[in-house]
């Protein structure tokens, strides 16, 4: 059989102070009745469609020096006309996008994510794909380097050349930072793990590695033996502020404020380190859960349209109860630090009305319209998968270990799914991870999973958490900046009398804009809405900044008149203050049950 011609790619930096990328696609042996080339509709790790295709400036397509016609046929596809011998397609793609998910390109870097640059050739996706990543022309950016986790086919070390991947789907799974950024190195377990910091920054790089090896060495242990990647990356773009991450096989793309970075001489680590740390610890995770470990519905990606699955909150939610928990059992936080993170989560989770409204699964199949797509009224009919998810695993991990006295765990069944599905490729069935947590542990979880995914019943938190002696008490918040997970500073009493509007506000200049307005508040029974700018109460002056001050002058039961404007009508509404509710969570360790403290520290992996 004669060998077949893989998918030439090349990608230049064109023009980086118009954030222009230029992307040719050579296919050598082109379809006889013309050949089909389309961008993806969005990116894996990331639900919703973005359609790529809009960030397209100009195509054109040549054979040899012969220019053939092209016609797009839907928002991503373009068919080339017959054309015999090499055809290739050049894309113009602006790159704009501050974020870890599309392009971003000007004289300081480049970025990019594949799904957003690079078009797939329709009917060859299972092809190998060579990719020659071009330096940008110019003296300017003799600096710049590449960094990516894609193979190096003529490259030097973190050089721009050629790299090659075995599939499309491989091809766009490895992100390429192109510029003068930092780079570190450590190894995890025998498995070189590369850190590449670009923007300005002044991190202890040393810190960063010994933490991020004592994190990686903790996830690899937990699904064992060995690390699945032969090499893995951090690309890490510090800015003056953005938060997020997008998990790839052998890497991530995560975007943070510089100042989470740990600074020389930082001794415990700082609330923004913590949780960039969780950011990573999180990413890292999904090596295993999510980009081998998949639903059915993502093998293969279906990159032209939605891909439905109600297993989110296993896949987002499992990955962030880990994230946070593998910090405390690498040692990298305290068990104080870790229960003021549960207490916070245990909180956003209470003020999210939307929990009585969506489950679980509801909210997975509907990521594509709704978790995406957040509006004014999300709070109050939505619940995340990732918050609601990371709280089921707690709780079944918990259930599992209470019912099973310590011989089971959730990581019994993390390492089942990666033995099962994880080195197999085979897509977990929307019913398999039920179904094979209960061969695992061997006790009946149906009752379980049916109320925490399928019904909107409050999770037994309060009841698991004491089984490994910790106590979960509720409080109103002291103010709007309230996250919970720490005992209040006021006294109980005057905590007691604290009324709330039941809004979310924003600065306005104004006053103080509505930003949500939440079920059950004194707000929504009042009148008003999203989008209101609050301006006075009884006549005084309101702004987002001394709302809680003016607040605190009433007691519940009191009445007041609010002046708002809405769009360009003054309106007056009058208002019953309401209590501030309970839905503020602190956490405790019990001293008195040496049982549950055991419990506890198996839980942790805590020593002594
Ligand atoms: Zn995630």
């Amino acid at each position: 059989m004669p060998k077949v011609a893989p998918i030439r790619y090349s990608i230049i930096p064109r023009s980086p102070q118009a954030h222009l990328f230029e992307v040719t696609c050579t296919v050598d042996d082109p379809e006889p009745n013309g050949q089909g080339f389309a961008l993806p509709a969005w990116a894996p790790g990331s639900y919703l469609i973005r359609d790529f295709a809009r960030n397209v400036v100009a195509v054109e397509a040549r054979s040899g020096r012969r220019p053939v016609p092209i016609i797009k046929v839907d928002k991503h596809t373009w068919v080339a006309a017959p054309a015999r011998g090499p055809l290739t397609l050049t894309l113009e793609v602006y790159a704009w996008d501050l974020s870890v998910r599309a392009a971003h390109l000007d004289a300081s870097h480049g970025f990019f994510n594949g799904p957003s640059v690079f078009p797939r050739v329709l009917g060859k996706e299972a092809r190998a794909c060579e990719v020659d990543i071009k330096a940008p022309r110019g003296l300017r950016y003799r600096s710049w380097r590449v960094a990516t986790t894609m193979r190096r086919q003529r490259a030097p070390v973190n050089g721009f050349g050629l790299y090659r991947a075995a599939s499309y789907d491989e091809m766009i799974d490895h992100p390429v930072e192109m510029g003068a950024f930092t780079l570190a190195r450590f190894e995890a377990r025998g498995v070189p793990h590369d850190i590449a910091i670009s923007g300005r920054h002044d991190a202890d790089v040393e810190r960063l590695c010994a933490d991020l090896r004592r994190l990686c060495e903790s996830h690899i242990a937990l699904f064992g033996p060995q690390a699945p990647m032969q090499r893995y990356l951090f690309l890490v773009s510090a800015a003056s502020e953005g938060y997020g991450g997008l998990e790839h096989r052998d890497s991530t793309a995560l975007l943070c404020s510089r100042e989470d970075l740990p600074r020389a001489g930082m001794r415990a680590p700082s609330e923004g380190y913590r949780v960039f740390l969780g950011l990573c610890s999180h990413e890292y995770f999904h090596t295993w859960n999510v980009k081998r470990i998949k639903p059915a519905a993502f093998t293969p990606y279906d990159l032209g349209h939605e891909n439905y699955t109600r297993l989110l909150w296993a896949f987002e939610g499992i990955t962030s109860y880990y994230d946070d928990l593998q910090l405390v059992r690498a040692g990298l936080i305290s068990e104080s630090d870790y229960l003021e993170i549960l207490g916070r989560n245990i909180t956003s989770l209470l003020r999210t009305a939307g929990r009585m409204k969506q489950t679980v699964e509801q909210a997975s199949f509907d990521a594509w319209i709704k978790y995406y797509r957040p509006d004014e009224n999300s709070p109050n009919a939505q619940v995340s998968y990732y918050l609601k998810g990371s709280l089921i695993a707690l709780c079944l991990d918990l259930t599992i270990r209470s019912r099973t006295r310590g011989r089971k765990s959730l990581d019994d069944i993390l390492r089942a799914l990666w033995h099962e599905y994880g080195k197999t490729g085979l897509g977990v069935p929307e019913d398999g991870i039920e179904r094979l947590a209960e061969r695992v542990t061997g006790i009946r979880l149906r009752t379980f999973f049916d109320r925490a995914l399928r019904s909107t019943e409050e999770l037994p938190l309060r009841r698991l958490l004491a089984s490994v002696g910790i106590d979960m008490r509720l409080r109103p918040a002291e103010s709007a900046t309230d996250k919970g997970g720490k005992p209040a500073i006021a006294p109980a009493r005057e905590l007691a009398s604290r009324v709330t509007l039941g809004v979310r506000v924003a600065d306005d200049a104004n006053g103080a804009r509505l930003w949500h307005v939440l079920d059950g508040g004194a707000a929504q029974a009042a009148g008003l809405s999203a989008g209101d700018v609050l301006v006075a109460i009884d006549g005084f002056k309101v702004s987002a900044g001394n709302l809680d001050r003016r607040l605190a002058r009433y007691r519940p039961g009191d009445a007041a008149t609010l002046h708002a404007f809405r769009s360009d009508q003054l309106l007056e509404f009058r208002i019953a203050m309401r209590a501030a509710p309970l839905d503020t969570c602190t956490l405790q360790f019990t001293g008195s049950d040496r049982a549950a403290a055991n419990r506890r520290r198996a839980w942790l992996h805590l020593r002594g």
